[in-house]
Formats: structure tokens, sequence, C-alpha cells
């Protein structure tokens, strides 16, 4: 893995950091060439406080999540300007940075820096539950499962925490797997109790999903010939924060009929339906976007919004599902 130290390597806690927040929610095999791309473009924390925040979203966009990035930055400010470079390397001192939360901060403490704690990803979690046979679903077993890893956690730095950790974890992401765990090669199957009792395919339990929510917006493509189209920046707090989008409706729980859409436009003009509609899945629900254009020949009253030429798009810090309807949009306007 690109964020691990080879023997003998130093370990820089910038690439732990980067790492660890870039894999949350996020699977290994999607982080590895984004977490190239930041460290050839910003090799220290320092480089990466100096950025502009739109630097950094156009680096983040198509990993989803944009709140990570926006954290991401934050905490290198803060080490980089108001600690003088110097990483916290407690996990109580970790916590206090944006977007670390309990996991984060033990893995940086325990990887980082070889400090003991108790590192509880989705991995461990799983591994804990099958050798312990703990058959109820993981959410309602968090607790137990921390006091079981704490259990097994080195105790001090000379047991190598953070080899330990990352021992545990990889063993969850390549042997004890959600599917088909690879027992006959695992090195705990003398203690796991849910291999001796054949429980392996069955913990941990399933839960059924709930179905996702389904959203609907209409998206106002105008674009102007000189111009270009007419695009918005997000606020920097909630969903896509930061990102540049095309001007929208919110997305609601019912289609938008045409006339009620219009009144929430940028402004009044000739609005007409493109063909199709873009379908976007988020973590808690899908989308489908419908489209209104306009081709306008006055730029007019746009204060709140900025004008990109099509041939810049790749310039700016687009969310996954913007791009679906920049790429819809320029086939048929
Ligand atoms: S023996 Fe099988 S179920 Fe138990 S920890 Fe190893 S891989 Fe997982």
């Amino acid at each position: 893995l690109p964020w691990r130290a080879a023997k003998g390597q130093k370990i820089q806690p910038y690439h732990v950091l980067l790492s660890e927040i870039m894999l949350q929610q996020t699977t290994v095999a999607t982080v590895g060439p984004y977490f190239q791309k930041f460290v050839q473009r910003w090799p220290s924390i320092s480089d990466l406080a100096c950025a502009h925040l739109d630097e950094i979203l156009h680096g983040w966009q198509g990993l989803g999540y944009y709140a990570r990035a926006r954290n991401l930055h934050l905490c290198a400010k803060l080490i980089s300007e108001e600690l003088g470079g110097q990483f916290p390397e407690k996990e109580d001192d970790l916590k206090n940075l944006p977007g670390i939360g309990i996991y984060t901060a033990a893995a940086i403490s325990a990887i980082a820096f070889g400090n003991p704690a108790n590192v509880v990803d989705g991995n461990v979690e799983r591994v804990m539950a099958r050798i312990h046979a703990l058959k109820q679903p993981l959410k309602s077993i968090k607790r137990q499962i921390r006091d079981l890893s704490a259990k097994i956690s080195p105790p001090s730095r000379r047991e190598r925490p953070g080899d330990f950790a990352q021992a545990v974890m990889d063993l969850g992401a390549t042997i004890c797997t959600p599917r088909k765990p690879k027992c006959k090669i695992c090195p705990w199957r003398c203690q796991c109790k849910a291999f001796q009792n054949g429980l392996q395919g069955l913990i941990p339990a399933r839960q059924d999903k709930k179905s996702k929510p389904k959203r609907y917006g209409i998206v106002f493509w105008v674009k102007h010939r000189d111009a270009g189209i007419l695009m918005k920046k997000r606020p920097n707090k909630g969903l896509l924060g930061g990102m540049v989008v095309v001007p929208s409706t919110e997305w609601v729980g019912k289609k938008w009929s045409t006339k009620d859409a219009q009144n929430t436009a940028p402004f009044k003009t000739n609005w007409r339906p493109l063909p199709g509609v873009i379908k976007h899945t988020f973590t808690h629900f899908h989308l489908e976007l419908s489209i209104l254009a306009a081709n306008v020949s006055k730029i007019g009253d746009t204060d709140d919004f900025i004008w990109i030429r099509p041939e810049k798009m790749h310039e700016i810090p687009l969310p996954t599902v913007m791009k679906k309807v920049v790429q819809h949009a320029l086939k048929l306007s």
C-alpha cells in the first residue's frame, strides 16, 4: 500500500493522516491513485496548508464526502500554522483536529507514533465478532467489540501497537473478508470460535438494509455564447460543500412540476426541457435530475453565480453528479 512505510523507512505522520482520512468510507483500491496524486502535488503538510481549498477539492473530485477534503485542509492549516508543524501524537489531542474521530485518532497515534491504542475499524469489528462468535448485528455490540479488542491490543510501545493494528486490519481486509473468509490460511483459526463452530459465514449477522429514498430536482442549464455556462459555488458546509454545481431546485421527495421549478430559477426566461434524466446515488438517497435549458444573450444580474467556459470545466472542483449533468447537457445544447 502506497501509504505504508517500507522496512527501514521512517513513517510519515502526514501520509498516515492523509490515507486515514481518504479511507473513511472509501475502499483501498479507490484511494490508492488519489493518495499518490496528493503526495506528489503536496509533498508535506505545510504544502497542503498553503494550497487553496479549491485546488484540494479539485484533486478530491470523484472521491466523494467532500467534508473530508475541507477538514483535511483545516487540519493541515492548524498543524502548520498554529502548532508550528508539530503533529499531535496523543489520541485526545488528535481528536481535537477537524474531522478526526475515535478510530482515526487511535490509528494515527498507533501507526504514526507507535503509541498503544485500541484501533477498531469495520474490518477489526468483523474479525472480533467472528473470533468470539458474536451472533448479534455489529451495530448492537460495538461497545462489547471495543472492549474485546482493547484486551488484545498491545499495552506498550515495545510491542509495536502500530504494526499490530495494521496487521489485524489487514487480516480483516484480505483473509477474514465479509464473504468467503479464507479460514484455512488464517493465523487465528485455532482461537476462532466462529471457525470452530462453522459459523464464519453467518457472522456478522446481516442487517436488513433500509431502501434508499429517491429525491428529484431540476437543474438550470444556462448558456451564454461568450461567457459559457452559468454555475454556482456551494457554501462550504453541507452536502457537496465548497464544490461548483449547476444551479438547481432543491432536491425533494416528489417530482417538480415545470412551473414550480421555474419559480426557483436564477431568472425568468424561456426555459426549454432537455431530453433525458441524470441519475446519481449518494450514500443516503438516489437522485434523479431533469434539465431546463436556456440560451441567453445578456449576462444580466447573476452576481451570485459564476460563468465557466465548457473547455475550462476540468479546472473547477465539480462533484461526480455535476460532471454527469455537464456531459449530458453539453451533448444536447
Ligand atoms: S478463522 Fe476464519 S472466521 Fe476466524 S478470524 Fe480467521 S478468517 Fe476469520
